[in-house]
């Protein structure tokens, strides 16, 4: 039997962030995933072709890679940072448009692939003494009790560990076993992504359309007319464009996006991913926590799943780094509490925003789109409140973990 302090149940972007996160405060580590990153994201060039999934990551997030010194490595190739962000509703000319000048930062945030990150993490993972990263792992049987955690893997090898992290995603195993309710509702909605080739230049600009049947999204991706594309429709019609050809599928995306960019070319296979709200009623029990997306998925509309879950691990790793200074008990319910509080009322509120969000944009009814057009307008030469909402989506409003904060508040 192999022991250690803290088990992470999902080597993802969110778990592996908690292991770098804890690592040289005196914590014995495991990560466990069912696979590892593929090794062509480890060093990635040209050669290898841009990945359907990325993330438009925020400043606090960008400040919790850096605290985990993995940002260089991430930024180094294959990244954008965008200097502007404009939302557009389709048929109206209701516009709203937000710059890196109007919050006094050098980009509003950056696209990154998925799996570059993940593959980053990996590799500052493995240079730790303190991480075992075990992959593949296969989990047969959990055993919660209370004191100690026990893992039985399909190989019949165990593992006990006094605090068991469940970071395995929207469907998790932890979250499941440990009967943490969950509050959920279908959003009723698809998102088909996928990477496209645009005549025009993307000019560092994220962009949105709201559609009568859901938002679409171009993402700025590293090079001048490459964006990915999240374009979230209601199921019959993302089922009618799943079904279409590349060159039909680009031809709708196109108009749909007002020609914008000009002609589309998709230069990646479409996938797509059913979208549900999904919220844990309860994040902690004796020896057990859930972050990330085991705790709560939302509507990527704002783009904001990961840098929320991100924020969960920064915010997880303080509260065991004090936890442990104090001579505390790690995985003590009573002593996990104050965090789940914390993060919970930080998710429930992007919830809301998402949700309100999503309600003023659906359906056609003229009037509510007279009065979205107006309301855009009227934002969109409102200062203050334009600066409110973009500091929101950057990451750096609410209650920030220390790892979130610029490197200078907190190392003096
Ligand atoms: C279309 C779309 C666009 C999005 N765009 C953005 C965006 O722009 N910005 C943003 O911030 N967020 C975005 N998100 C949300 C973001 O992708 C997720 O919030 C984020 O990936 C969650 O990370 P996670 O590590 O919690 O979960 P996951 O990424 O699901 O990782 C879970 C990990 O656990 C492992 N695992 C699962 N089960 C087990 C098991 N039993 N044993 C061992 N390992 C296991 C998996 O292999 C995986 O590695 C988007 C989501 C979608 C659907």
């Amino acid at each position: 039997m192999q022991t250690f302090d803290i088990a992470i149940i999902g080597g993802g972007m969110i778990g592996l962030t908690l292991a770098v996160g804890l690592s040289g405060q005196g914590f014995n580590i495991a990560v466990l995933d069912t696979s590892e990153p593929d090794p062509k994201w480890f060093n990635t060039d040209e050669s290898v072709a841009p990945a359907a999934r990325v993330s438009a990551i925020s400043l606090a997030s960008e400040q919790i890679f850096r605290h985990c010194q993995v940002w260089e490595q991430i930024a180094e190739k294959r990244v954008c940072s965008y200097q502007n962000m404009d939302v557009k509703e389709q048929d109206s000319f209701a516009h709203i448009h937000f710059s890196h000048e109007q919050v006094h930062q050098p980009a509003l945030g950056h696209i990154v692939e998925n799996e570059r990150i993940r593959a980053a993490l990996w590799d500052k993972a493995k240079a730790c003494d303190d991480i075992t990263l075990i992959a593949p792992a296969q989990i047969n049987k959990v055993h919660m009790q209370g004191s100690t955690n026990i893992i039985q893997l399909e190989n019949d090898s165990l593992i006990s560990a006094r605090l068991l992290v469940g970071a395995d995603g929207g469907r998790s195993k932890i979250r499941q076993q440990a009967g943490f309710p969950v509050t959920f509702w279908d959003y009723g909605q698809h998102a088909i992504v996928a990477t496209v080739k645009t005549q025009e230049a993307h000019n560092e600009t994220a962009r949105q359309v709201f559609t009568q049947s859901g938002p679409l999204a171009f993402l700025p991706m590293w090079k001048p007319n490459l964006c990915s594309i999240v374009w979230s429709q209601e199921v019959e019609q993302a089922d009618a464009l799943m079904a279409m050809s590349d060159d039909a599928f680009s031809k709708v995306l196109a108009s749909t996006f007002d020609m914008q960019l000009g002609t589309c070319e998709l230069i990646t296979p479409r996938q797509r991913f059913p979208l549900r709200m999904q919220y844990a009623r309860q994040w902690v029990s004796e020896g057990v926590v859930v972050i990330g997306d085991a705790a709560h998925t939302i509507h990527p509309l704002a783009g904001q799943g990961a840098n929320l879950g991100l924020l969960d691990a920064a915010a997880l790793a303080e509260t065991l780094i004090e936890l442990k200074q104090q001579e505390k008990d790690i995985g003590a319910w009573a002593n996990l509490r104050a965090f789940e509080r914390w993060r919970k009322s930080e998710a429930s509120h992007m919830i809301a925003s998402m949700e309100a969000f999503k309600q003023l944009f659906s359906g056609n009814n003229p009037l509510k789109k007279l009065v979205r057009g107006v309301g855009m307008s009227v934002s969109n030469a409102l200062p203050g409140f334009k600066q409110n909402v973009i500091l929101r989506a950057m990451g750096i409003k609410g209650e920030l973990p220390q790892m979130a904060q610029p490197l200078s508040r907190h190392h003096g």
